[in-house]
């Protein structure tokens, strides 16, 4: 039942992921990041039987027990929320792939615990590109020197940039926040170079297709996939 739901939720979204890559006239991949927060570990495995591959989760200790109940190997774990440098060492254990890094001392955690514990950690660097406050991320002004200092340490690989546009529905403000993280991500793809431009994860349920048109190559989808969370 749950499959069903979410394998015809899934196509729906494919179509309108392939239509805003029309629009944007570019080509190449769109991934979906299935944001599995608040949902339990069935919802989980019905993403994975729907075809999805990567699971996004926003708490430690949630993600710790889905990774539990689904296992380690059976999917990719993204995590996608605001980290705390003290569950570093629990993170390195976890993720396939961090998208929050937000400041350098929290890379710099990451990085002693992905040395200590000999597995080198892909993540993304966080931008705060609408300069709202309560949003977590770097400013695009500091952003190229702050990236070049992330990818300098050992242990982490650096694969790209994610961003959080405002929640609004104001498409200028979105595409703005879009661009600027855009124009971020291929400046530090061309003058860095152990920069690796392979994700730029942004979107979400409300804005994924201005953000595929806008060069998004990653979308963080919860919402349009499984309906309302118990929590936010
Ligand atoms: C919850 C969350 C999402 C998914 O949000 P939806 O609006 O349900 O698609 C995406 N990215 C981050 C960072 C989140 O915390």
């Amino acid at each position: 039942m749950i499959t069903e739901t979410v394998a015809s939720r899934l196509e729906e979204v494919n179509e309108r992921i392939a239509r805003a890559s029309e629009r944007r006239g570019a080509g190449g991949e769109v991934s979906i990041v299935a944001v599995t927060k608040g949902h339990s570990a069935d919802v989980a495995r019905a993403a994975l039987e729907a075809g999805l591959r990567a699971l996004g989760e926003n708490r430690v200790g949630e993600m710790e027990g889905k990774v539990a109940e689904i296992g380690r190997d059976a999917a990719d774990w993204h995590f996608i929320g605001r980290l705390q440098r003290r569950k570093a060492r629990q993170v390195v254990g976890l993720a396939d792939l961090v998208h929050s890094v937000d400041s350098l001392r929290l890379a710099e955690a990451l990085s002693r615990r992905a040395v200590e514990e000999e597995r080198p950690l892909p993540v993304l660097v966080q931008v705060n590109a609408s300069g709202e406050e309560s949003k977590a991320g770097i400013p695009p002004e500091e952003g190229i020197d702050l990236i070049e200092s992330v990818c300098d340490l050992a242990g982490l690989r650096v694969e790209g940039l994610m961003t959080m546009a405002p929640f609004t529905d104001d498409d200028s403000v979105l595409r703005d926040t879009f661009r600027r993280t855009r124009a971020l991500f291929e400046e530090a793809d061309r003058h860095l170079d152990r920069f690796r431009g392979t994700h730029l994860s942004m979107g979400m349920s409300n804005d994924y297709e201005i953000a595929v048109e806008e060069g998004s190559n990653m979308v963080r989808l919860g919402t349009v996939l499984f309906g309302e969370r118990s929590y936010d």
